[in-house]
Parts: structure tokens; C-alpha cells; sequence
């Protein structure tokens, strides 16, 4: 794009007296608005040609980054496959221009959808009820944690106000318990990434009956499955607490192993993650909780209405186009390019911890440290070579976290494509190191001050009066 002919703002495109527009003929006479209501001086709108405002809206939608023009290899909070099929779906007008307060009798095909969604998500995770309230993973851990509260107090077991999470976890289950007035119970990790069970029995014997909930994800944030899960299970229930699942990815388990079966009691799920709709930076979500038999009187109504219905249209499109058949190939898949990209890497990024993984892994930076080339380099430099950047700096297990989820509908043609790519940066490093530690070079913003802009964020441009 030529950035000289069509600048960056449009204000500086601004030529007095220009006109983009022709609005049609007034039929309806002219009515003074009140005097208090109207302005003292014209607003100072930029006066552009057609073209020139097209022009300049279309450039600034090239510069962003999205599904549809790159890999996206993101950790943890990914967004998996997005079938163009599941945004028709959500934009048939019948469904999209439902209103919540609508009549009950007219909204019959959404509420069959929803307990169609339900019943299919009852059959992925063994679990008996899920409510589609909450709008976010978060807000699923929140609904969640309150459902045993509110379960634990309907016994008069009043004391249980701890939650044990292990430190691998996802900064929203403490953040979930806290807000709940929970405390949390940390359990340390093994050096091999998973719950350290030993670690686990001390805090039951010190905590057993204030003990709440544990909060568990599997595969945990690592990427690792937790092969103790069953003895976990049983040692929360005996001392009278609930299993909590984290089922924001549950990508990798789809079809081959069920939450339900290991022992949960409770869990949320990210569908916005898992079952597809894109999201960033806030939202569309949405994070149904489900509970096993018995507990479903004790969710709490944590908003009105019935949660983010387009969300929920783009899930069961998802589940219904895969079908039972290819739904469980998804986890197989996810979990084979992801042990690609690490087996075909290792050697010059660090893997602190080695063997199979599920959909995602963890690296530590690169392995040579002498060179001073940093993780989040490596993820400035992946810009100019147009990738979007791993999940960087989490999880805290490390100090250079290089997070990477390819998920599994990503060919080997663009793995093989990735992996040149970040070989090549790891030879950077050592040839040219300061190439990509001033990296990105090609984007239309370089690198920016991270904690300058977080804390002093100029949002509001000044305008440059004629004479200026
Ligand atoms: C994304 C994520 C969450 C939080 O989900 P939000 O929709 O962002 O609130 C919780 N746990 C895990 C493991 C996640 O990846």
C-alpha cells in the first residue's frame, strides 16, 4: 500500500470542500432542533472523494491479521478450524434476527437447537446437563465453582471455601475462585509437566474438609495429559470435594476420552474455542457448564436469557458437519501436527519437557541462549515472515514460554512451510542476531514499546488546524 498517497489517517486525507457522497432530495422540510441541543461550531469531519475513503478502509483491512490469510499457530486460547459453512449457518436470518424477549411460542426452532447442541454435548463429555448461560470460558469457571458452592451449602457443609489448582493452570481458574470467595490451594507440577500426586495428597491432608473443588484441565496447559487422573479423582471425593474440569480445548480429547468417564463433576467448555467461531480480543464466547447427575438444581442463573445464540448456531454446525464419525478423529489429528512441529524443531528450540504431547507444547526460547535472542523476538521476526505469533510468556512454568498450537486442520504443506521458517529465524539468531531482535521489519507498524503502550495509550489523534 502506498502509505504516502493515502496516509494513515483519514483526517490528513481531508481536502476542504471535497464531497464522497450525494444524499437525496429533502422531501420533508426542514425542523430547527432546539439551540441547547446543536453544536456551537461545526464538527470537523474529513472531507473526502469516494475512491480515497474506499481506498483507505480497504488498505487498513489488509493490515490485519486473520484465519482466513495465515497460520495462526496460537497456544491455549486458539481458535481451531472456522468452516465457512458454521457463519452461514449463524447468519440465516430466522435465527439471526431472534429477540430475547420475543413471544416463547415463536422462538420453538431456537430452543430445540440449543437442547439438540446440549444433548450432543452431553455425549461428548459424559456429563448429564449443561446450561448456556455464561458468555465466556471464564464466566464458565465462575457459574461452575458457584454450582458447588451452591451444592456444598445446600448440605450445610459450610467451611469448604478452598480450591486446589495446580500451578500449571490457566490464570482464570485462581482469578474464577477468587472472584467466587474462594481461596486457592496451589499443588506443584513434576518435573515432567504433570500434577505432582504426592504434592496433591499433603494439601488434602492439610485442607481435606475445606477442600471445595479441584480445577483440573486435560491435556493441561502444557499440552500434557494427566495420566493420574483417576486417583486424583478419587482422593477429592473421598475427602468430600468436587472435580472441576477446564474444558476450554477439549480439541484433543473430541470423540477418544470423556471428561464424564475421569471423573468430573463439573466442567465448562470453551465454544468458541473448541467448536469454532472466531474470537479475539474480548468476545463473541461462549462457555456452557456441565454438570453430572444430581447437581444441575444447584447452577446458578448467571445472566438472563439464553447465552450467545450465534456461538452456539456455529457449535452445533461444527458438530453436526463432523458427525460422529470424524468428530473423533479431530483429537488424533490435533495431536499428531502438534508432535510434528516439536519433533521437527527440537534440536534448536529448547523442549524442557520431552516426550508425546496432546494439541499444543511448550518451548523454552531457543536452545542456544548465547546469542540473546529472545521469545518474543522470535514472535516479532515470525510477523515479517508473515505468521501470526505463538502464544508467548505463558505459561509462567518458563522463563522464554514459546506456546504452539497448529490444531488439526492445518495440511503438511503449511507445517513443513512453518517449520522452514522458524529454522531459519534460529539461524538468524546466530548469523544475524540483530535482525531479528529489531524485528518486524516488513509490517506497518515495527516494533512498539509494550509497556510504554500498555500504560500510556495515546487513543485520540490531535487535529491540525488550518494554519498549522
Ligand atoms: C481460554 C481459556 C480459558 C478462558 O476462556 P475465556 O473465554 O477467554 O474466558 C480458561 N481456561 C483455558 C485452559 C483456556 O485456554
Amino acid at each position: 500500500m502506498n502509505r504516502t498517497l493515502y496516509g494513515n489517517l483519514i483526517f490528513e486525507l481531508s481536502k476542504a470542500g471535497r464531497r464522497g457522497y450525494s444524499l437525496p432530495e429533502n422531501q420533508f422540510g426542514d425542523y430547527a432542533l432546539p439551540a441547547e441541543l446543536c453544536r456551537q461550531a461545526d464538527a470537523q469531519l474529513p472531507e473526502c472523494d469516494e475512491l480515497t475513503v474506499v481506498r483507505h478502509y480497504t488498505n487498513l483491512s489488509a493490515d490485519n491479521f486473520g484465519v482466513d490469510n495465515g497460520f495462526y499457530p496460537l497456544g491455549s486460547c486458539t481458535m481451531k478450524y472456522n468452516p465457512k459453512i458454521n457463519e452461514e449457518m449463524a447468519a440465516l436470518p430466522q435465527f439471526q434476527n431472534l429477540h430475547p424477549e420475543q413471544p416463547a411460542g415463536t422462538t420453538k426452532g431456537a430452543e430445540l437447537l440449543i437442547r439438540y447442541l446440549e444433548e450432543a454435548l452431553c455425549q461428548l463429555t459424559g456429563l448429564a446437563h449443561f446450561t448456556f448461560k455464561p458468555y465466556a470460558g471464564a464466566h464458565g469457571e465462575l457459574t461452575g465453582l458457584m454450582t458447588i458452592d451452591n451444592y456444598h451449602r445446600s448440605r450445610g457443609d459450610m467451611a469448604r471455601k478452598k480450591v486446589v489448582v495446580p500451578d500449571s493452570a490457566h490464570g482464570t481458574n485462581p482469578a474464577s475462585a477468587a472472584v467466587c470467595g474462594l481461596e486457592v490451594v496451589e499443588v506443584k507440577s513434576l518435573a515432567d509437566g504433570t500434577v505432582d500426586v504426592d504434592d496433591l495428597r499433603r494439601v488434602v491432608e492439610a485442607h481435606g474438609p475445606e477442600i471445595s473443588a479441584m480445577m483440573m484441565t486435560n491435556p493441561n496447559t502444557l499440552g500434557l495429559f494427566e495420566h493420574h487422573i483417576p486417583e486424583i479423582a478419587e482422593m477429592i471425593h473421598a475427602c468430600g470435594g468436587l472435580m472441576y474440569y477446564d474444558g476450554a480445548n477439549l480439541n484433543p480429547m473430541l470423540g477418544v476420552c470423556r471428561p464424564g468417564d475421569m471423573g468430573f463433576d463439573v466442567m465448562h467448555i470453551n465454544l468458541h474455542k473448541t467448536f469454532s467461531t472466531p474470537h479475539g480480543g474480548g468476545g463473541p464466547g461462549s462457555g456452557p457448564v456441565g454438570v453430572r447427575e444430581g447437581l444441575q438444581e444447584f447452577l446458578p442463573v448467571v445472566s438472563p436469557y439464553n447465552g450467545n445464540f450465534a456461538v452456539m448456531m456455529r457449535a452445533y454446525a461444527y458438530i453436526l458437519s463432523l458427525g460422529k464419525e470424524h468428530v473423533r478423529l479431530v483429537g488424533p489429528l490435533a495431536t499428531l501436527n502438534a508432535n510434528y512441529i516439536k519433533e521437527s524443531l527440537k534440536d534448536v528450540y529448547l523442549l524442557p519437557i520431552d516426550g508425546l504431547c496432546c494439541h499444543e507444547f511448550v518451548f523454552d526460547g531457543l536452545k542456544d541462549k548465547s546469542t540473546g535472542v529472545t521469545t518474543m523476538d522470535v514472535a516479532k521476526r515470525l510477523l515479517d515472515y508473515g505468521y501470526h505469533a505463538p502464544t508467548i510468556y505463558f505459561p509462567l512454568l518458563f522463563h522464554e514460554s514459546l506456546m504452539i498450537e497448529p490444531t488439526e486442520n492445518e495440511s503438511k504443506e503449511t507445517l513443513d512451510a512453518f517449520i522452514a521458517v522458524m529454522r531459519r529465524i534460529a539461524e538468524e539468531a546466530n548469523s544475524d542476531p540483530d535482525t531479528v531482535k529489531s524485528a518486524p521489519h516488513d509490517t506497518p507498524i515495527g516494533r512498539v514499546d509494550d509497556v510504554l503502550a500498555a500504560k500510556h495509550p495515546v487513543l485520540t489523534y490531535r487535529q491540525l488546524s488550518q494554519s498549522e
